[in-house]
């Protein structure tokens, strides 16, 4: 989800047929667990808010400069988002709708250290405001399906646990989640789930545990596969399940969700050039199928130290 420099003009994202941003305002703060902080959001701009109903939904979040101050926000042109002239782009990140109920969505934050988003999520109270894009989503699960694997770290857990947590009747899930430590565990709500905890690993703390945890899955050629963790544990867990689980390439979907220390990644990026910069913009905007331009790129950043 990192794809370069940020610019005046903003990529209004893949498959967002209506790019219409929400101002969205604070309606609770709440602390889930020892890492999450749930914002729920509402307000009357937030009256006809849509979901996909699929559980990994994301959007982007525009963040004001102070938690109490208001947004400043880009009007939508074409499939971008423009800011006018003299207006200065608010930062924006991106996560997941953790719970969607008409005119109101939960948002949950896990809190790591220092950051835009962290430290509004920790700052911030009812009546705060953000925009908000309207949701996309990633995991396609084949409809004969009846299990489904989640392999995520504490930036993917509200994703898998929705996805858990809406599962068909019948589905049955297993969720494998590294943590940083005991205590940062959060259930799923509801939903036949067997939950596997790896504390101690990934999240910043130390090396994954994730790799490890694959090898030792039994994986049936018939289930589906839903993976969001640190963009380089998801890249090496999608090539696992490809070559060590023979895992067809439309049995699972990967997702980069953070970088580990994102400062040295984007100086490394930008020291690339604008020619790579061009490369890697030019596979996101071809026509090429979503999957093969995933492996492109992988494989481009890889070879680029990324
Ligand atoms: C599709 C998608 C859905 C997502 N959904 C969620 C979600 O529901 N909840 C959620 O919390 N995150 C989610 N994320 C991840 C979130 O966008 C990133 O963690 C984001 O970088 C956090 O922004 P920040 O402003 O707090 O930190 P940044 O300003 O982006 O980064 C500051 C520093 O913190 C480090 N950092 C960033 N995130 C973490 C972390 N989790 N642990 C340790 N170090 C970190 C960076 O490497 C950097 O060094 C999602 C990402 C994607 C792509």
């Amino acid at each position: 989800m990192l794809r370069g420099r940020r610019e005046k003009r903003v990529d209004a994202g893949q498959g967002g047929s209506d790019p219409r941003i929400h101002r969205a305002r604070v309606t609770a703060v709440t602390r889930v667990g020892k890492a999450m902080v749930r914002v729920s959001l509402g307000g009357p701009d937030m009256a006809d808010y849509p979901t996909t109903d699929v559980g990994d939904e994301w959007v982007r979040v525009f963040f004001p400069d102070a938690p109490t101050e208001p947004v400043r926000l880009p009007r939508v042109e074409g499939t971008g988002w423009v800011y006018a002239d003299g207006v200065e782009a608010s930062e924006m990140r991106t996560y997941t709708i953790r719970d969607w109920r008409p005119g109101e969505v939960d948002v949950d934050f896990v809190v790591h250290g220092t950051g835009v988003a962290t430290t509004w999520a920790t700052t911030v109270e009812v009546g705060g405001e953000v925009g908000l894009t309207e949701p996309v989503a990633v995991y396609r699960r084949a409809q004969d399906a009846t299990h489904q694997v989640l392999l995520c770290d504490e930036p993917g857990l509200p994703a898998a646990l929705r996805i858990c947590e809406d599962a068909p009747a019948g589905m049955t899930s297993t969720l494998v989640c590294e943590v940083r430590d005991a205590g940062y565990e959060v259930a799923p709500r509801r939903g036949e789930v067997e939950c596997v905890w790896l504390p101690g690993g990934g999240n910043g703390v130390g090396p994954s545990r994730l790799p490890e945890a694959l090898s030792d899955l039994d994986i049936p050629q018939d289930a589906a596969v839903w993976v969001g963790t640190e963009t380089r544990v998801s890249r090496t867990l999608r090539r696992q399940l490809r070559e060590e689980k023979g895992l067809a390439r439309t049995a699972a979907t990967t997702m980069g969700y953070w970088v580990h220390d994102k400062e040295r990644w984007i100086a490394a990026y930008d020291a690339l050039g604008e020619e790579f910069a061009d490369k890697v913009r030019d596979l996101y905007d071809s026509d090429r199928d979503p999957d093969e331009v995933t492996d492109l790129v992988d494989s481009l950043y890889e070879t680029n130290g990324l």
